[in-house]
Order: C-alpha cells, then structure tokens, then sequence
C-alpha cells in the first residue's frame, strides 16, 4: 500500500484530519498534554521528531483499554510522557511545524507494536495504516476504472437519511453519480433525529462513531449526546452539501425493478399527505438506506390504550410532556430505559423502571465526561494525534474482542459465561456493579443471567445503580399483568400509579424493510423473501435484486464494539464498487450470484452460532428471530469485512448486458479477494 508523504498529509483535506499547524503559547501546549490521551501523545512525538527511539526512551501503554484511553499507565509513566511531550511540542512550534514524519511499513509496525503491548499482528497492518491515514487508502477504496460520463449515466435513488443515506450521497456525489436521496422525515440524522429521550447518545466511543474522512476535534463528550450527533450529520451534510439532493417529508411505499428499462422504478409520496397520488421515480440503482433501529417495537401489554396519560415510545420522545412532578412509569430497561432513567430521575416526582432481563454494563468513567478544551486542540494539531486517538478508541473494542465473544465448546458453568476469557469479563462487570451497592437483592435483580456481551453492552459510570438506589426510583422486576388508565399492575397484583408511559421497548430488527414493498427480478417480493431471515452478500446485495444495495443491511449489526459508521464506509465503498463493475462491462445490471450470497448467509450464521450472541442462555433478545436466528447480527471481524468489501469480486456477481447476454468477468477487471469459503 503506498504510503503518503507528509507533504501529503498538509494538504488541507488531510490535514483536516492529521494536524493543523499551529503557534499557540505554552500554556496552551501544557493544557494540551496535561489532558491527552498519553498513549496516542506517544505516537505524535514520533510524527513531530521522526525519531522512532523516543519509543524505546519512554515508557509505552500496558495493554489498550478502550474505557481508559491511557492504555493502563501508571501515573509516573504518564507523568514522564507528558513532561517530554510537552518539550517536543514547543520544539515542533518553533520548527514552524514541518510537515510531519510519515512512517514506513516497517516503522509502522514498531509504532503498533509499542502502542497495543505487541496485540497487533502483520494481517492488521494495512487495515489500520489505512484509518491512521499513513497510506492513501481511504474508506473510499480503489479508483473508479470507469468514465466520468458513465457515472453521469447511472442515477441511484437512497431510501433514508441517517448517516447510512447521508454517506451514500457523499460518496455518489465525489463519484460524479446523479442520485436523489428519499426520506420520510423531516430532516437528515435517521436515529439520531427519532432518539431524542433525555439521556440518549452513543456507547461506543465518538472518536470512532464518527465518519473516517471527518475529524473528530469537534466532539464535546467522549460518548456524544444525541443533540451532538445530530448537529454533526447536519453539519457534516452541509459540509458535502447534500441537503439539496434530498427529498425530506416523503416516503418510498415501493420499488419495482423494471426488466425491460433495467430501472428501478421507486414509488414515493409525499409524508404530510398519505392518501395522496404517488410518483414515480426513476433509478439505475437503489440504495435501501433504512436502518435497522427504524420500527419501534409497543409489546402487546393487555389494557395499554386504556391509559389515560401520555404514552409514547423512546423512539419518539413527546418533548411537549413536562416530567416535573410526574410519576413516570419506564417500560424496559434495555439500551434506551438504561439512558434514559437517570436523565429524568430528577425532575419527575417518581419513577417506575419495568425491566423484563437484566442487562451487563461495561465500566467506563469516560461514560458522561465531557471532553476538555486542552485534548481538543491536541486532536485538532498535533500530528496524527487524532488519527492515534481514534485508534486508541476502536482497536480494543473491535477486533481485539474476539476471543471474548467466542463460545468455548468445552467451557460449561450453566450458561453464566462462554469461555474463560468472557468469564473474566463477567467477574469484572460483577465487581464493577458491586462497587456501587451492597444490596444483595438489588444486586441480584440487575445481575444478568446470561453470559456477558450476549446483547449488546451498555456502558455505566455508576450512574444506573445510584439512580436506582434513589428513594423516588423503584427497580421492578415482576412482570406486568396490565396497564390500566391511572398506571401499571405488576403480575403480583401491586399497582403503582403512574402519570406518564415511556415504552422503552426497542425495534422489530428482524423486518427492517417495514411496509416498504420492493420487487425485483420475476416480481419477487424481498420482504416475502427475507420473512424474519434477512441475508445479503455481505449484508450489501441480493440475488435477484439487480442493482440494489444495502447499507446497515442483513448481517451488518455488530452488535459489540464496533461502529455502524466504520461498516457503512465499507459498505458504500462496496456499492460504488458494484456500479463500477456494471459501468465497466457495460452490462446494464449486476447481483450477486444465488449460491454465492445463500453460501455467505449460511457461513455467516455458522459462525454466529459459535459466537455468545447464540448461546441458549441468551434468551430474550430481540436480535433471534422466530427460529431463533440471528440474521441482523454481524459473524465476522472489522478487518475481515474491510478486506472483503475492497471492492466486489467480478466471479461472485451475475450481469446481464443490455440485450440480455449475460457475461460472466468484465475485461480488465482482476478477481479479488472475497470471503472464504
Ligand atoms: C438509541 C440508539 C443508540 C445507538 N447507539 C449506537 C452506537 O453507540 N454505536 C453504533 O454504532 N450504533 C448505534 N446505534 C445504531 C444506529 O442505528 C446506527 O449507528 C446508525 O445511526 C444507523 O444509521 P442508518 O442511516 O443506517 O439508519 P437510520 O439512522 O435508522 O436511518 C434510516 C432512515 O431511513 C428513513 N426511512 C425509513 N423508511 C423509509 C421510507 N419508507 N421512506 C423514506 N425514508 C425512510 C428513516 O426515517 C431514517 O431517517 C444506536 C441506535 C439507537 C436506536
């Protein structure tokens, strides 16, 4: 992979991302490095002296800890970083700030090897040099091979606009495709538009919930809020200037393709008037960017339209209901009601949390804090700071986690764990919890019973077992037998009044196409195809749905540390790929071949089979379907799909030419990797 010079990485759009110059006074440079991150420090100094020895000089992280961001330091070897950072930084100012030193492979692997205590292998190395930006390739992938004016012939309709759509625009706009993006809301953000509950924001780290051709100085908390992450995708839109190509407050009810044109032909209408005529629009391409947190799921509770209060979903928060000096009943505590009842405990006069299966937490002090101004300029200038920062963030939460979430055929303690190294984690969340109460039988209700990181896991600062310790705050774990005008009666005949319903009750993963009525090839339904067992070759396309693409499709959720951003990137380098391929060989259409995509969609839930999601002691999630499949959930590692979604193998795909003469490889295009089989 070539690596860029850095002269490169000066030029402003990377510069964005790896360190602007700068002049600032030594105050400025103390606050700095009295609040950074000291592993991703480390790095930067090399970047600054191109002095490699500073690492043999110096001490080094003790093992990446994504909760931690000092790679278990201790306070003196922080301490003598720090110090020596700071004489490098002022060094580097007064140098002018040359352009930065760009390791080679070689000197790549050195860093690596100081910064994860020897974690990262050779197979990782251009995955990562990639997300640091040390070589030119981005998430964008390899150049396009074909025209310009090809592209320019090849307009693609987007369903939605969460971050999944808003990239998708991004991408087909630097492509030069012609492409219209659909949503039913009112305004761009997806989730992050809908979730608007006190309390809501991400639980993987921002650094790496963030797209990798944007920087990431900009973050207030190290896990934003929603209104953060909202502002980011609407300045990140005005940025690429997107907001002109979508069409907001309008709803695709369908899509047929249409055999004869080779066109999708997308039904939409407008969202304030769904009676009105639908128009049609046509496309080459479909990008069916709807997500899969987009059906709210309201359990089937006997009695719940009785109710006489507001009741509404997390998923759509009524910010008009003044909590204060209400009795607000919390049904669920899953991702959403764990958020959401601390955020509100203070101002409502009561609050009631229903929690049918307890969930594990993941100890992070960085949960709510906010992000100092001193570790904001250091990941606006120094050099590749942010880039380590970033690195920092993802690398243990991603990949590293392997082993944790492995089932160990031979490990067998009733389910409580899956292997000796997820009984580890599950000690270290007992313990965590048990630092914040020594109230067994509380402590019993919000110990799971299942096998740490089977759903997905939360993230706590001590806040949910103080907030549940409150006296206005009551844990009940009882099922409910019925919600009645005035409140909730639990399956033990108590009746707790309540003024307010919050249903927290999550999503229907498993249909994530909702009403939306897509037909492909012959007429065939995909909803009727996919039934509650989505698949998709690499979660992207569909056999007999030619030119049609998923972004967050079937088997793309990773539902334990990873960001759904990060995938999406690979996901929209794949679709631009695909297009390439029809455009190359002229055909008019490309999907993936039946066997290929039913061969990955059979690997994948082999996999996940051997992965804790599947264990039996995991009951209760709503990611198994109704044969207690896991089709949303991702099977592989971040590494894996970043090599396979490089760009599509030509063999794995069927195109048919325009006067239907199908051809199987296009000239000049060479195989690629793709999954093992
Ligand atoms: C509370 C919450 C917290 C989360 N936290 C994290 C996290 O920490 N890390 C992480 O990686 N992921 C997290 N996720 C997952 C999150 O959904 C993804 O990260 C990401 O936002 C998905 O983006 P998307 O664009 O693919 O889908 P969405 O954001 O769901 O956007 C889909 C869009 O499609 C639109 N749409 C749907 N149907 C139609 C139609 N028929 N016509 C027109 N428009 C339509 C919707 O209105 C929506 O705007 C979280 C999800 C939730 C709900």
């Amino acid at each position: 992979m070539p690596y860029v010079t850095g002269a490169q990485a000066r030029e402003p759009e990377l510069a964005r991302l790896t360190g602007l110059p700068f002049d600032d006074a030594d105050d400025v440079i103390r606050a700095a490095v009295d609040e950074a991150s000291v592993p991703a420090l480390l790095m930067s100094m090399v970047h600054m002296t191109g002095d490699l020895g500073i690492l043999d000089e110096l001490p080094g992280p003790y093992m990446l800890i994504a909760m931690d961001l000092q790679g278990a330091m201790s306070e003196p070897d922080k301490q003598a970083v720090r110090e020596r950072a700071f004489e490098v930084i002022r060094d580097y100012r007064d140098r002018g700030c040359p352009p930065p030193f760009i390791p080679d492979e070689h000197q790549l692997k050195i860093m690596l090897n100081v910064m994860t205590a020897g974690a990262v292998t050779g197979e990782f190395i251009d995955y990562i040099a990639a997300d640091l930006r040390v070589t030119d390739v981005d998430q964008n992938g390899p150049a396009l091979a074909s025209t310009a004016e090809q592209r320019a012939g090849f307009p693609v309709a987007v369903i939605g606009c969460g971050e999944s759509g808003l990239l998708a625009g991004i991408k087909l706009k630097e492509a030069g495709i012609p492409f219209t993006i659909i949503e039913k809301r009112s305004g761009a953000g997806g989730t992050w538009l809908a979730n608007r509950y006190p309390g809501c924001r991400v639980d993987i780290a921002s650094q790496y919930y963030t797209y990798s051709f944007e920087p990431t100085d900009h973050w207030e908390h190290h896990y934003a809020t929603q209104p953060e992450i909202l502002r980011y995708l609407n300045e990140v839109m005005e940025r690429y200037q997107i907001a002109d190509h979508v069409r907001f407050d309008t709803e695709v009810i369908g899509a047929v393709w249409d055999e004869a044109t080779s066109t999708w032909q997308v039904k939409i209408r407008s969202a304030d008037d769904p009676e009105g005529i639908a128009e049609t629009l046509t496309a080459r391409g479909l990008i069916c960017a709807v997500g899969q947190f987009s059906n709210p799921v309201m359990p089937n509770i006997e009695g719940a339209k009785s109710f006489n209060g507001p009741s509404f979903h997390t998923a759509d928060w009524d910010a008009s209901v003044d909590l204060a000096g209400k009795r607000v009943a919390v049904i669920g505590a899953g991702a959403s009601g764990f958020q959401l009842v601390p955020a509100i405990a203070d101002t409502a006069a009561h609050v009631d949390v229903y929690q049918r299966t307890a969930q594990w937490m993941a100890p992070n002090i960085h949960y709510h804090a906010a992000v100092g101004s001193g570790a904001r300029w250091a990941t606006r200038h120094l050099p590749y700071y942010g880039r380590w920062l970033r690195f920092v963030s993802w690398w243990p939460i991603a990949d590293a986690l392997n082993e944790q979430i492995t089932i160990d055929p031979d490990w067998d303690n009733g389910g409580l764990s899956v292997s000796a190294a997820n009984q580890t984690i599950r000690e270290v969340f007992v313990a965590w919890m048990q630092a914040f109460t020594a109230d067994e039988e509380l402590l019993a209700k919000v110990t799971p019973t299942h096998p740490p990181m089977g759903k997905r896991t939360l993230q706590d600062n001590g806040t949910w077992l103080t907030t549940l310790q409150r006296d206005d705050v009551d844990l009940v774990t009882d099922g409910i037998a019925e919600i009645t005008a005035d409140g909730v009666t639990d399956i033990g005949g108590l009746h707790r009044p309540a003024d307010v319903l919050v249903w927290a009750t999550g999503f229907d993963v498993n249909h994530q196409l909702g009403p939306i009525d897509v037909r492909g090839l012959n007429g065939t339904g995909l909803n009727q195809a996919w039934g509650d067992a989505a698949y998709a070759y690499l979660g992207v396309t569909v056999s007999d749905f030619p030119n049609f693409y998923c972004m967050f499709g079937p088997g793309t959720n990773a539902v334990n540390g990873a960001s759904l951003i990060y995938n999406s990137e690979c996901q929209m380098r794949y679709v631009l790929g695909c297009i390439d391929l029809v455009l190359t060989s002229g055909a008019a259409s490309a999907m993936p071949n039946a066997q290929v995509c039913a061969d990955y969609d059979r690997r994948s839930q082999a996999r996940l089979k051997t992965m804790v999601y599947s264990h039996p002691a995991v009951t209760s999630s709503y990611f198994k379907n109704s044969a207690g499949e896991l089709p949303t959930l991702f099977a592989w590692r971040i590494v894996d799909y970043w090599k396979w979604t490089h760009r599509p193998n030509p063999d794995d795909y069927e195109l048919k030419m325009p006067r239907q003469q199908q051809k199987s490889r296009p000239e000049g295009q060479p195989a690629s990797r793709t999954p093992e089989r």
